[in-house]
């Protein structure tokens, strides 16, 4: 909505480029390095398993791509089922629908917004009761923040079920001290344009299980058997890198860290501004955990401070300052109606009240502080609050 005198936009997370990008693209050009594979995509892999402290990496064309292969790789088909966050964007269970399997959404717990630890146990007892167990339970990182990896590792080890990790969101971020996206077997980031990094689109699908990490280069490559002549034996994808945008990731991760300070700043700038609002409640940040703070995430008691998420969110609009609701819980959507949820307990529905009370306010780490008090200006106004 273009309106007169109307000031510059604000996005919610843009690309934040360094300006070495370029050389790793120049050089890729120069040596005529333009495919989905050469000395970026190498180096790009190896520099990611080293900063997260894994044995392997495989670049691939995006998160959802990585989160695909994870699933070929444990052999997810039609018939299986798959346990999946709720509260998430749709590219972490679009793959389950890929392989024709069947997502079981798990809701949310107050501390962290993601996976409840209660109602994942609640999934497995009747799964393990109908002689019907999960292939694999994918895992979210909302917004930066890790999951209680503790408490959902140790069932999924009980019950012999292999995480997927969507680090997608919390690259950067740690859990008591370990990079976020390597507790599974298989841990994914995702590079896409707003994401804390970005290679425009891109992915990285991790693990330490350096055989399954050879056979998803296998397998993101058309799986082209060992043979002179073409020739196919299994369903393959192509998946791979460009080297292009892998020498883009390169620069990108050298400035990680200062990508996650910067974030991790605007939501501390947000929440000294606004935390004291009545009804405005921040995101959590678990004991022993870092977050990216990829987005800056709060609820509002639309009772307690007298106004809407939907008005905030169109005020913020009218200003040109880019705000979105937190995601829409995927068991509430159209596309997996009907399919099966637990939710935390039986009487609290944690994702459902997050999605109906919460936001996400601009949180690039291009962002200015001048920028971000226009922000904090305009959402204590709606709030009756006097700047
Ligand atoms: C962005 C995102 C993805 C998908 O990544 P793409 O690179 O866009 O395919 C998956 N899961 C979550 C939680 C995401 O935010």
């Amino acid at each position: 909505m273009m309106q007169k005198g109307q000031q510059k936009r604000i996005f919610l997370s843009s690309p934040h480029m360094s300006g070495n990008e370029l050389n790793y693209i120049n050089e890729a050009f120069e040596t005529n390095w333009i495919a989905p594979l050469g000395p970026n995509v190498d180096a790009f892999e190896k520099e990611i398993a080293n900063y997260v402290g894994v044995s392997e990496a495989v670049a691939v064309s995006s998160g959802t791509a990585a989160i695909h292969l994870a699933l070929s790789l444990l052999d997810v088909k039609k018939g299986d089922k798959v346990f999946c966050s709720s509260l998430t964007f749709v590219a972490s269970a679009n793959p389950i629908l890929y392989q024709g399997a069947e997502p079981v959404f798990i809701d949310s717990e107050p501390e962290t917004w993601n996976m409840s630890p209660q109602a994942l146990e609640m999934a497995f007892k009747e799964a393990f009761i109908d002689g019907r167990m999960p292939k694999a339970v994918i895992v979210v990182n909302l917004y930066g923040q890790s999951a209680k990896m503790d408490e959902i590792v140790s069932l999924c080890n009980q019950y012999d079920v292999p995480i997927i990790e969507d680090a997608a969101e919390s690259l950067g971020s740690t859990y008591k001290g370990k990079a976020s996206g390597t507790f599974g077997m298989f841990g994914v980031f995702s590079f896409n344009g707003n994401k804390i990094i970005t290679t425009s689109s891109g992915g990285m699908l991790v693990s330490n299980d350096i055989e399954a990490l050879k056979k998803a280069r296998f397998l993101a490559t058309q799986a082209k058997d060992q043979a002179l002549h073409y020739q196919h034996s299994t369903i393959g994808f192509n998946y791979r890198m460009s080297n292009i945008l892998a020498g883009i990731g390169r620069a990108q991760l050298e400035v990680l860290e200062d990508r996650v300070k910067a974030r991790r700043l605007l939501f501390d700038r947000y929440n000294q501004k606004l935390g004291s609002i009545p009804g405005v409640k921040f995101m959590p940040e678990l004991r022993q955990t870092e977050s990216n703070r990829w987005l800056t995430a709060l609820t509002i008691d639309e009772k307690v401070a007298e106004t809407t998420i939907e008005s905030i969110l169109n005020t913020l609009s009218e200003e040109n300052i880019e705000a979105r609701p937190v995601w829409k819980p995927l068991h509430m959507q159209p596309l997996f109606k009907g399919v099966k949820y637990y939710s935390h307990s039986e009487n609290t529905n944690v994702s459902e009240r997050l999605f109906n009370t919460g936001l996400c306010l601009p949180s690039g780490s291009n962002i200015t502080e001048e920028d971000q008090m226009r922000v904090i200006k305009c959402v204590k106004e709606l709030l009756k609050i006097r700047v």
